[in-house]
């Protein structure tokens, strides 16, 4: 059976490519959530076509939702002959700013050398074409199946998914008994399957002080040197426990196997853009971003107050130290076991098309699964898909045509095997 799914796929290999054109070409920029309701009524449209029972999602009251920026999702789902397990295939259908440095056109989807170039081929519309493609064999193949198979289109997932997987998830799009098992075809490489991802602690400190003339800075206090004494301890302190601070999670790349701490942003005294010269004055206030990413083997709490502990040893022992601290965002990692069923199926079909096992990886940095389990709380999810994970957000993105057709064939094959499916 499996042999005649993947010689259609085999055949569809130019209609796989068009539609991922087709998605390329429709400029999702997020922010600020460009031509999300072209991009979704492609896909739901295209899935009615094919059979699916198709509705729009739109994410009113949502953070970044307004009628010049509709967050539209889609969902399509196509019943089989009776009850039985539903696979879904969830993709984000928002890319991030081409940027500069492009040698080709971000929005032409254009094809070179085997491969389709343009901003969201990779991350990832192709892993969404896949999806479409797979499910359209299946039917056209004529297999007898119970359960269901859906699809998803969603949005703002490069901004946090909270107008996408995640306001969908609250409405039980992704929790049983609606569906069993999640594949989200982000790209983690065509041979590796994603189980999780780290967690993420985002924190706004600000450092207190007193303004005064410039000329006389012993008259105030300095809110960035109190900064930077925080900084210095964040050095001599923080970063060296934290690159020692190994997981068990197989974080790829290699380096972020570990917790790890940026400093993502920093500002004190004057405005950062202004007219004219400067004024002189002791800065009163410096406030600096952290993004602190953190394992599975980690508490919340514990990694907030390893902060906080520095700042209150400073308090102690700096005279005039005072700070804030503020919480700008959480995420919870997460991690699919390595034996759930939606893991097997896919570990089993990789293997049947690439002739060999697949890597079991976990993603340095987060993406909307931990939507599926925090607040679906489904935890046969993973991530798996034809892009290469290092040419995500990057110029010239592109994915292979071949790792395209090898995964759509990934997909059909554990879509059938999650639903039971005999495969001889
Ligand atoms: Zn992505």
């Amino acid at each position: 059976m499996l042999d005649s799914l993947f010689a259609r796929i085999d055949d569809q290999t130019d209609a796989l490519i068009a539609l991922t054109q087709d998605l390329v070409r429709i400029p999702t920029i997020n922010p600020p959530g460009e031509a999300y309701e072209a991009c979704a009524d492609l896909l739901g449209e295209r899935l009615k076509r094919s059979g699916f029972d198709v509705g729009y999602v739109r994410a009113k009251g949502e953070v970044g939702d307004s009628d010049r920026y509709p967050r539209t999702n889609v969902v399509a789902r196509r019943e089989g002959r009776g009850p039985g397990k539903t696979v879904h295939f969830n993709g984000h259908i928002d890319v991030v700013d081409p940027g500069l440095g492009w040698t080709v056109e971000p929005f032409s989807g254009v094809v070179r050398n085997d491969r389709i170039y343009g901003r969201g081929t990779c991350d990832m519309k192709a892993g969404i074409a896949a999806s479409v493609i797979a499910a359209e064999a299946i039917l056209a193949d004529g297999v007898r199946f119970d359960g269901a198979l859906e699809i998803s289109g969603t949005v703002d997932e490069e901004s946090g998914g909270y107008a996408g997987v995640a306001h969908l998830a609250h409405q039980g799009f992704f929790s049983k008994p609606r569906v069993d098992h999640v594949i989200i075809p982000e790209p983690l490489n065509v041979d590796r399957i994603c189980i999780g991802h780290r967690g993420v602690w985002w924190a706004e400190i600000e450092t207190f002080g007193k303004i005064a003339h410039g000329s006389m800075p012993f008259l105030g206090d300095c809110a960035i040197r109190h900064m930077g004494a925080f900084m210095r301890s964040l050095e001599d302190q923080l970063l060296p426990v934290l690159a020692s601070r190994r997981t068990a999670m197989p974080v790829v790349p290699e380096g972020a196997r570990q917790s790890t701490l940026n400093l993502a942003a920093i500002h004190g005294g004057l405005p950062e853009h202004f007219e004219g010269l400067p004024s002189p004055n002791v800065p009163d206030r410096c406030r600096l971003l952290l993004d602190r990413r953190f394992l599975i083997e980690e508490d919340l709490a514990e990694v907030k107050a390893e902060i906080v502990k520095i700042l209150d040893d400073l308090t102690r022992t700096r005279p005039g130290f005072r700070y804030q601290v503020s919480d700008v965002m959480e995420v919870m990692p997460t991690l699919t076991a390595e034996d759930a069923d939606v893991v097997r199926a896919v570990a089993e079909s990789v293997t049947q098309v690439l002739g060999k096992p697949p890597e079991l990886v976990v993603s340095p940095g987060t993406y909307d699964q931990k939507h599926v389990h925090r607040i679906g709380h489904l935890k046969e999810c993973i991530a798996y898909g034809p892009g290469i994970l290092d040419l995500a957000h990057q110029p010239d993105e592109y994915v292979e045509i071949e790792h395209l057709v090898a995964s759509c064939k990934v997909m059909a094959a554990s879509a059938l095997r999650l639903m039971g499916v005999p495969l001889q």
